[in-house]
């Protein structure tokens, strides 16, 4: 996309579920889906005289997050009282944090057009949900509302950007990279469709090189990769058209309109929130320590970014492979299974992005429920590189393995496909073809090289495909040269 003199400024919010048992502030489950209000107790409906306990948990996982993102961890954070009035807050307040985050001044890199790109984090702290309402009509009634406290104190992560994204698509690779970071470490499960990775996009233009920010507009509750992108695209593009033409921006929230593909103002400033934030009283300061931040630190997984390097540098695979491979955390993990029992990392990876991939996504399987194990895969591998069988055998039997489960050395041998290596056996197999063909041996020795192939094509026949490829190459040029 093209701006002229202009760019585009993205600073984005997101809010991640946390994939903690209960909520952030009871006892309640967080599972989502239950029969409304099933999940509810008088803390998450805010019943007068109820008061909050921290979920150590989550706050575990607010660590291990700023810690992946290279944040400071301040020993002293608070909590505060975010003031406002919506059915579906029934307290009439949202806990959440605000002027000490447990976690400030981290960074995201993403790699953009094969280089890095750091874009640096803000602040990422611990907040509460709001609960949900549900819009309704019938014929008999008119419009009318329902609400369900289920999600109400479900434990999220907001984590704010600096505004240091450039384009629409640095923002979905940033996006992208950052719920990987979030699903890697197992604490968000990343699900755009049920909210549980939802983003905010605050948006400014200005003449490019200058150094201060124009005013911005905020975009909210994006929640598919492709709207975040067709928005941000839209709003940038209407902001530089404004300021081309003397106009001046107002700061307020807009929505955008999915089946218009255009965004419109749904508040000014004038109506802008004055939250009225104070320090919780029912809570107390937290503080962490250091020997708190060192046990989660030490318990930190390997990270996307880390992972996509060493499949680079040690496995020495390329960057296309590395992006399919490393898409799904679950197949990054049999990947590596199957190269810890097979070292040949490019050829592992070939097999599981042709022969593999088709038959997980013809089922709509997950890597770890494969009915072809790691194990089994490597196995079939082996049976290939030692001769056992060809590759093409190899591919021909890799559905029915995928599909049974079976040990491939097993239906290898129950299939009588073990290759033909005994030289006799294939020489003598040799010598009949040529015998049978005796008009073409003739031409062949006049000169038609390309015969070749049509005499591995007959002896393959006849050995059912099972003719060591090495073997019967060697033995043919010279049977038919001689
Ligand atoms: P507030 O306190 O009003 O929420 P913040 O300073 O916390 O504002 O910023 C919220 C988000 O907006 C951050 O992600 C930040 O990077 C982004 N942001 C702030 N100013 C701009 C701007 N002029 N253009 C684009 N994004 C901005
Ligand atoms: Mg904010
Ligand atoms: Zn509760």
């Amino acid at each position: 996309m093209v701006y002229g003199d202009y760019e585009g400024v993205m600073g984005l919010e997101v809010h991640a579920h946390l994939l903690t048992n209960s909520k952030i502030f009871c006892g309640c489950s967080t599972k989502f889906g239950a029969e409304p209000n099933s999940h509810t107790c008088p803390t998450c409906m805010g019943l007068p005289g109820a008061l909050p306990v921290l979920n150590k948990k989550v706050v575990d996982f607010a660590i291990k997050l700023g810690l992946a993102l290279h944040c400071t961890i301040n020993k002293k954070s608070i909590f505060a009282r975010k003031n406002y009035y919506y059915p579906d807050l029934p307290k009439g307040y949202q806990i959440s944090q605000y002027e000490e985050p447990l976690c400030t001044d981290g960074y995201l890199d993403i790699y953009e057009n094969g280089e890095k790109r750091r874009i640096r984090i803000k602040r990422v702290h611990m907040e509460e949900d709001a609960g949900k309402l549900v819009h309704e009509s019938t014929i008999e009634t008119s419009s009318y509302s329902l609400v369900d406290y289920n999600r109400s104190s479900v434990p999220l992560l907001e984590i704010v950007s600096e505004p240091d994204i450039r384009t629409p698509e640095e923002a979905v690779l940033y996006l992208k990279m950052l719920r990987d970071v979030l699903i890697y470490l197992e604490i968000c499960d990343g699900n755009m469709e049920e909210g549980s990775f939802r983003c905010d996009a605050n948006v400014s233009v200005r003449k490019k090189g200058a150094s201060e920010l124009g005013t911005r507009t905020e975009l909210k509750n994006l929640n598919s990769f492709r709207f975040i992108e067709k928005s941000l695209a839209y709003e940038i593009e209407r902001q530089t058209e404004v300021i081309k033409n003397g106009g001046e921006i107002i700061q307020e929230t807009r929505l955008f309109n999915v089946d218009e593909g255009i965004t419109y103002s749904m508040r000014g400033k004038e109506e802008a929130h004055d939250y009225r934030y104070f320090p919780e009283p029912d809570l107390l300061p937290l503080t962490v320590d250091e020997q708190w931040i060192e046990d989660v630190k030490k318990a930190l997984p390997e990270l996307p970014m880390e992972k996509m390097e060493r499949f680079m540098d040690e496995y020495n695979l390329p960057k296309y492979d590395v992006e399919i491979l490393l898409s799904d955390k679950e197949l990054a993990m049999y990947c590596e299974e199957v190269i810890k029992l097979f070292p040949e990392p490019k050829t592992v990876s070939n097999w599981i992005m042709t022969e593999l991939l088709r038959e997980l996504k013809d089922g709509n399987v997950s890597p770890k429920d494969s009915p072809l194990s790691p194990t089994h895969l490597a196995e079939l591998l082996s049976l290939i590189k030692d001769g056992t069988i060809s590759i093409k055998i190899g591919k021909e039997i890799f559905p029915e393995l995928y599909k049974s489960g079976i040990p491939p050395k097993r239906l290898v041998a129950e299939k009588g496909l073990v290759q033909i290596s005994d030289e006799s056996a294939i020489i003598s197999t040799i010598d009949s073809v040529i015998a049978r063909f005796p008009k073409e041996v003739g031409e062949f020795k006049a000169g038609k090289e390309k015969l070749l192939g049509f005499f591995v094509g007959q002896v393959m026949k006849e050995t059912k495909g099972k003719a060591n490829p090495k073997l019967l190459n060697e033995h043919l040029v010279k049977r038919l040269k001689s």
